[in-house]
């Protein structure tokens, strides 16, 4: 059955790899504002951006957390951009187990770009914000699409998700029956 149509504002955002000095204002500005509170604290590990870096062969790249998944994958492509080789990882945003990135440093949970929802929203994301050389730049299109119900997995069942990967089902089903034993 056909859903409604209705219009919708997609945002994106833009990397000029040319243009990316690798200065990382957006790791900082990102983590600042996904502090607890709010800019209270600046650490790059906790960013939705980061910026993978070869200074040797002057590349910079920068990359928006997407979404958690289980196992790495065996793309391994190399990319030549403008004489320069990029390695498919480069631009992958997944948060994945091959390597440490988009894991929040306190508790390892998956972190993922929410393009800085807030209410209001932002302008611009503070990311793009961030950036002088305008290597991220925001671009706004207005697309129709079909309104189709669908159930998403909420921040609490992604978080959950991945302690079970890490942990097993037994040991935090344990775990939780400790923890209402003592309440
Ligand atoms: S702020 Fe802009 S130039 Fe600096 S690292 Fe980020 S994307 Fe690159
Ligand atoms: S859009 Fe916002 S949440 Fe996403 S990477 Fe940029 S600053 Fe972080």
């Amino acid at each position: 059955m056909k859903g409604e149509l209705t219009k919708k504002k997609v945002r994106r955002i833009k990397v000029d790899l040319d243009k990316c000095n690798g200065c990382r204002a957006c790791e900082l500005l990102c983590s600042a504002f996904h502090a607890k509170p709010r800019f209270s604290s600046i650490n790059p590990a906790r960013s939705r951006i980061r910026v993978v870096t070869d200074e040797i062969n002057d590349e910079y790249v920068p990359i928006r957390a997407t979404d958690y998944t289980k196992a790495g994958c065996e793309g391994r492509r190399v990319y030549t951009i403008n004489g320069k080789e990029y390695s498919e990882c480069s631009f992958c945003g997944s948060v994945c187990p091959t390597r440490n990135l988009f894991k929040d440093p306190d508790t390892g949970l998956p972190l993922k770009c929410d393009m800085c929802e807030d209410d209001p929203p932002q302008e611009e994301p503070l990311c793009v914000q961030a950036c002088s050389l305008n290597a991220l730049t925001l671009e706004e299109e207005e697309v129709e699409e079909e309104v189709v119900e669908e159930v998403k997995p909420g921040e609490m069942e992604l978080g959950l998700r991945s302690l079970i990967d890490r942990y097993g089902m037994q040991k935090l089903a344990d775990t939780f029956a400790r923890m209402s034993q003592k309440s």
